[in-house]
């Protein structure tokens, strides 16, 4: 375990066992569709791709980035920081997160891509803290429900680190501390 993190919440190997069921899932439910997955940068970084890898279907991928957090805290501010590249007119979109949280984010985005008129659009993360949540957000697919603690791990940061870790922990206060630890040691 990385010394910075004080917890596992979500094990290596319970996330490759639940990637792969979330992906059937989508299998079963999209079968004989193309699913536009839209991934929201960075953090979904290696949800995506695991999930693309083992989802049998056809598949178009293209990305957002979105941005309202800055070190642990949320700013409520959501801002479009990159957009698609490509058209979702009558697609069947997949919005693919790393996690839920006040839901703001997820709020703003369907918002915005409801009005480029995709055929369906539905949401799928990897993690969701229900009790942080301030508008709703219709999930269909859920990987894990978290307490609400900062986590970090499978393409979740503080400060662009920790993205690489294959599970999902949370950090040690110290690690916190410093604005400036925003550097790889
Ligand atoms: P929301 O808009 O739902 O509050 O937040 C969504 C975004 O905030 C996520 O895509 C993620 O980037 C960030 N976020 C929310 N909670 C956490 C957390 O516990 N850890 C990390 N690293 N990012 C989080």
């Amino acid at each position: 375990m990385h010394e910075d993190i004080r917890e596992i919440l979500v094990s290596r190997e319970q996330i490759e066992k639940r990637v792969k069921e979330m992906a059937l899932q989508i299998s079963v439910d999209y079968k004989g569709k193309c699913v536009f997955f839209i991934g929201v940068l960075k953090g979904c970084f290696l949800f995506l791709s695991d999930l693309a890898k083992n989802a049998a279907v056809d598949t178009n991928v293209d990305f957002m980035m979105l941005s309202s957090y800055s070190g642990t805290a949320s700013t409520g501010v959501v801002r479009t920081m990159l957009d698609l590249k490509q058209s979702i007119e009558g697609k069947h979109v997949i919005i693919v997160e790393d996690i839920v949280d006040s839901g703001l984010t997820m709020n703003y985005m369907m918002k915005n891509l409801r009005t480029r008129n995709p055929e369906s659009i539905e949401v799928c993360t990897l993690l969701n803290k229900p009790s942080c949540r301030k508008v709703e957000v219709p999930i269909k697919y859920c990987g894990f429900e978290i307490p609400d603690k900062f986590v970090v791990g499978y393409g979740l940061d503080y400060n662009e680190l920790y993205r690489n870790l294959p599970y999902i922990g949370v950090l040690k206060p110290s690690a916190i501390r410093l604005e400036e630890k925003n550097e790889c040691k």
